[in-house]
């Protein structure tokens, strides 16, 4: 039976299952759509580093004796539309079975379930063999429960997964070193330059401008840094672990002005194409550290193994326990749009003016850019989910639905209402300075709340407090900061929402 086989550009797992055998009656179907490109305004470095490992991954699965059709975006029979090209490619190559992958978005679930509804020849899906719990997983977990707390899943797949354990108990004695990976970096340490792979992307470039894809954000032509195949991704991981993994927890969550990347691995989008599997990624370093215990400390590697295994599946399994509905909340109904300076950098502000800056020159931002800083600033400012997802989920590299939106609606935003986060991730201009240097060089002052000079962080801090204070009334978790707000004079606190309106009503401008 002639069987065709579709890979999605974020399903580039070379160790599947699917390629342990060459079948000469299996075509693998890859395309380059508009469809994906065009859904939401991407980052040009996004478009060229999907582009380039989806073709990577072609050439290496052929190399090995597999059929592919690989649809390039500038051919000119592309039809750019999924359900169009697997009509036409049925036909075209007589296929008599259709088979995919689990998607891990519910746009592509929803699509791919109507395309194959509506086929006249059978299909079959299967799973991508990437990560360490299924869709459902965290769903069953937290069955009757009414918190559903990171911490709590994140043990038990240690346990299950026997990771970082010594028997039944955690190494190292503690579950969380969270209290030791909150340094600010002093240049105490050199920061190794990150793993640059040089590469002249100059031609895919082109073929994406040409073929009339709209994109945002800079790109340097002849020095691309994205690792776009199995190869460079594994040593992405290998240079973490000699240069960068015995000081990843200690800075963790710090921001330096003349540094983008820090300590951390730039493994996401890797991950997210699945040119890298999670298990082997968390054993390697695992492993790594193992060997290397007199110089790398439990700390560092729990620190990592948590976002792996810990974040990442946990974020997942939100998604699809809360999809379709999550797309949809707003639980502070928020309303406001995003001032122009998120796609130019232009802004005042330094901490927003370098966070934003550096998604768009380099289509990354480490967590706590993203988190404390760019999404503290949207929050504060009550900007509408829709647009902060929009933004998020075209400026990174790392970007996928699955991903972007629970951390950015949910753990930034609290638009799901308290699911992810217990209490919102904002903060005044203090966390920023405790965390960074950027308000030493910084036009406004941290230490102010008034005055044109007034770090606006301060004041949109306490505002958001007060305007939300009814929702929050209930939560124990905010109940100090609230206990603060009560103690601000009432004069005191005009004066503060006063500047904060100002700031508001300015918001081109700050
Ligand atoms: C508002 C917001 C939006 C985000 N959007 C995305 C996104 O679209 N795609 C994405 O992959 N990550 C997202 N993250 C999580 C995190 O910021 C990125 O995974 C990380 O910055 C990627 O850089 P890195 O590979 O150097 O990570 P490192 O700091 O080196 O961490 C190692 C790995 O852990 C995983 N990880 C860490 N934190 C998370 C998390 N919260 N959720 C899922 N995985 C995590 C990533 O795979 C990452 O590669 C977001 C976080 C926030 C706060
Ligand atoms: S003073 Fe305020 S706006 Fe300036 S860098 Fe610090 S936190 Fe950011």
């Amino acid at each position: 039976m002639k069987k065709m086989r579709l890979i999605l550009g974020d399903q580039l797992n070379s160790e599947h299952s699917w390629f342990k055998e060459i079948d000469k009656d299996t075509l693998y179907l890859m395309a380059e759509m508009k469809q994906e490109t065009d859904y939401v305004k991407h980052h040009i470095q996004k478009v060229v580093a999907f582009f380039l490992s989806m073709r990577n991954f072609s050439k290496s699965i052929a190399s090995l004796g597999h059929t592919i059709h690989y649809i390039k975006i500038d051919d000119t029979k592309n039809l750019h539309n999924l359900e169009k090209i697997i009509a036409n490619c049925i036909e075209e190559f007589e296929i008599e079975k259709f088979e995919y992958l689990l998607p891990d978005e519910y746009r592509l679930e929803l699509q791919l379930k109507t395309i194959v509804t509506a086929l006249e020849i059978p299909s079959e899906v299967f799973d991508t063999e990437h990560f360490y719990s299924s869709r459902s997983e965290l769903k069953e977990f937290f069955e009757g429960k009414k918190t559903f707390l990171m911490e709590t899943f994140y043990r038990n797949m240690r346990k299950k997964h026997h990771l970082l354990m010594s028997g039944s108990q955690p190494e190292g004695g503690l579950w969380n070193f969270d209290h030791d990976n909150r340094k600010k970096y002093k240049g105490e340490v050199p920061i190794p330059k990150e793993k640059n792979f040089n590469r002249d992307v100059s031609e895919i470039t082109e073929q994406i401008k040409n073929s009339g894809i709209s994109t945002i954000g800079t790109i340097k032509e002849k020095d691309f840094n994205w690792p776009i195949s199995r190869a460079e991704s594994l040593e992405i991981v290998d240079y973490f672990c000699n240069h960068l993994l015995k000081h990843f927890g200690d800075y963790e969550d710090t921001m330096h002005t003349d540094e983008k990347f820090l300590f951390h691995s730039r493994l996401s989008f890797a991950l997210n194409t699945k040119m890298l599997s999670p298990k082997e990624v968390i054993e390697t370093v695992i492993d790594f550290y193992y060997k290397n215990k007199d110089e790398i400390s439990i700390s560092q590697v729990e620190g990592f193994v948590r976002q792996i295994l810990g974040w990442r599946e946990y974020i997942r399994g939100i998604y699809w326990k809360e999809m379709p509905d999550y797309a949809q909340r707003n639980a502070l109904d928020n309303h406001n749009k995003l001032p122009n300076f998120f796609w130019t950098g232009e802004t005042k502000m330094n901490c927003m003016k370098l966070a934003i800056g550096q998604s768009l020159d380099e289509a990354y931002a480490h967590h706590i850019q993203r988190l404390m800083v760019i999404g503290n600033f949207a929050l504060l400012t009550q900007t509408d989910p829709n647009e902060v997802d929009n933004w998020y989920l075209g400026v990174y590299i790392d970007a996928i639905e699955w991903v972007q939106m629970p951390n950015t609606r949910g753990m930034s935003q609290y638009a799901d209402g308290g699911i992810i986060a217990t209490k919102p991730y904002v903060s005044s201009g203090s966390y920023i300075n405790k965390m960074s240097n950027n308000c030493v060089k910084c036009h406004y002052n941290v230490k102010e709340k008034l005055g044109e000079n007034a770090c606006p962080f301060n004041s949109l801090y306490w505002n958001f407090l007060d305007e939300k204070k009814e929702y929050f009334k209930g939560n124990h978790r905010m109940a100090m900061m609230m206990n603060l707000l009560k103690k601000i004079k009432p004069e005191d606190l005009a004066n503060i929402k006063e500047r904060s309106f100002e700031l508001m009503n300015n918001l081109e401008t700050i």
